[in-house]
């Protein structure tokens, strides 16, 4: 659970520390308005992603399924600075499958904390592989990272590409290529 008197408490600091007057007009309200956000923000770690991909359907297909442009929003956990971008998941069913919503809320889940994209892209996988158990899952990530683009090395529009394979996917190069070649199709 959040601690909301914690992050105002907090956010009042930084503003004093950046030489902010924490009274004036704009600012008297930013510490509770931070802190419902970072409720918010960061309302993945109260999420239980077990409730959500165990809601699986019978399904005899044994073709992949590529869920793609999963847009996100997440936070760096090394400069509390956003990342977005989109998450692609495929998996190859052995014998269930998924709503497709939910695969999109996993994404919320990892993504609505503090974050790493390498460790959200493999958590995303491993949900996927536990809860669905399907004979392989492949995950790919590509994101803008605010850190990078506005402090620092400055280079806007580039992009971190992060991907997870398990099962089939990690033994089988064909399949690894099979979803690069669904991901191009529009
Ligand atoms: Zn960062």
């Amino acid at each position: 659970m959040v601690d909301q008197e914690k992050i105002r408490q907090g956010v009042r600091l930084l503003l004093q520390g950046i030489g902010e007057d924490t009274k004036r007009e704009g600012l008297t309200e930013t510490p509770d308005r931070i802190a419902r956000m970072y409720g918010e923000i960061c309302g993945g770690m109260e999420m239980d992603v077990s409730k959500i991909l165990s809601k699986t359907f019978a399904a005899e297909n044994a073709e992949m399924v590529l869920e793609k442009d999963i847009v996100f929003y997440s936070m760096c956990e090394h400069h509390m600075l956003p990342f977005f971008g989109k998450v692609h998941i495929a998996y190859i069913p052995d014998g269930k499958v998924v709503g497709l919503s939910k695969l999109a809320r996993c994404v919320e889940v990892y993504a609505k904390r503090l974050q790493l994209q390498e460790r959200m892209t493999e958590q995303i996988a491993e949900a996927v592989m536990k809860y669905l158990a399907p004979r392989g899952v492949m995950v790919l990530t590509e994101a803008e990272h605010m850190c990078m683009t506005m402090r620092g090395v400055k280079k806007p529009g580039s992009k971190t590409v992060t991907y997870a394979v398990k099962g089939v996917f990690a033994e089988e190069k064909a399949l690894q290529e099979n979803f690069f070649r669904m991901l191009r199709l529009d």
